[in-house]
């Protein structure tokens, strides 16, 4: 998976590129990723990457132009293989589809992306129009910028390419995976067995793995249908949920 990001700072990007798993995955060579600076395709002494919103307001718009010639300099560089115009091309923003696993599963099994991040009012709308192929929401709040949003993405997606986790860490039993029928994890426990009287739920000592699924499958069932019943709603809809699961959610409602 080739990740190529258009970012007025990418320093940013050191973040998902040398840290934790994403940056252990990087030095595997399980994905690149390249980041290029509008302000390196400006022209003017100032090197400008933003001007005045036309209809005044306040606050700056970013310029089409450098914006574009960034993003074509990062699709030549792809190569054309495959098409470079099959790449999506990734504008991270509030108005965009809010992203989730089933578009980080989607990005994971493809080649990758380009993502354009916004700063300060956003973006010239004819970039978007001419070149954006998908608008890519993390959530109903406003961010000063489109790399945390980016490198969210990316994140959520490096950690799902073969290799990237090991074995010991598996996405397996994460959140939202289809392992866990797209449920909630279940709570974790590690030493001290007493942490400030509090103890660690007796089964999890006992070494009985069956018994032990079974009690995390309960605890994935109780804790997506405390916080998050349309997850459950969703998993009962698409069949993944067994008899067994059906009656220990009616023995909750007790
Ligand atoms: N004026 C815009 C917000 C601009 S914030 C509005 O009201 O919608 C500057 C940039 O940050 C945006 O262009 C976008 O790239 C990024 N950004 C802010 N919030 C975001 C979010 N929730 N999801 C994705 N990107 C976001």
């Amino acid at each position: 998976m080739r990740i190529d990001v258009v970012s007025l700072f990418p320093e940013m990007f050191s973040v998902v590129g040398d840290l934790g798993v994403t940056g252990r995955a990087h030095r595997l060579g399980l994905w690149s990723l390249h980041v290029w600076n509008p302000r390196d395709y400006t022209h003017d002494i100032h090197r400008t990457v933003d001007d005045r919103p036309y209809g005044g307001g306040p606050g700056m718009v970013m310029l089409a132009e450098p914006l574009e010639a960034a993003l074509d300099d990062a699709l030549a560089h792809r190569g054309t293989r495959g098409g470079s115009s099959s790449i999506p091309v990734i504008l991270m923003s509030p108005a965009g589809r809010r992203f989730d696993q089933t578009m980080a599963e989607e990005l994971a099994s493809g080649p990758g992306a380009v993502f354009i991040c916004g700063r300060y009012e956003g973006v010239d709308q004819r970039f978007i129009d001419r070149r954006v192929t998908h608008e890519v929401s993390l959530g109903d709040f406003v961010l000063s910028g489109g790399e945390l949003p980016a490198m969210a993405c990316i994140d959520a997606a490096v950690r799902l390419l073969p290799g990237a986790l090991n074995d010991r860490d598996s996405a397996k039993q994460d959140s939202f995976n289809e392992a866990t029928s797209g449920l909630l994890d279940s709570p974790h426990y590690t030493r001290p067995e007493l942490y400030h009287g509090l103890g660690v739920p007796e089964i999890l000592r006992s070494g009985h793995h069956a018994n032990i699924a079974v009690w995390r499958r309960e605890q994935s069932l109780a804790l997506t249908a405390a916080r998050r019943p349309d997850l459950l709603e969703k998993a009962r809809r698409e069949g993944r949920l067994s008899k067994k699961d059906e009656a220990f959610l009616r023995s909750l409602e007790l």
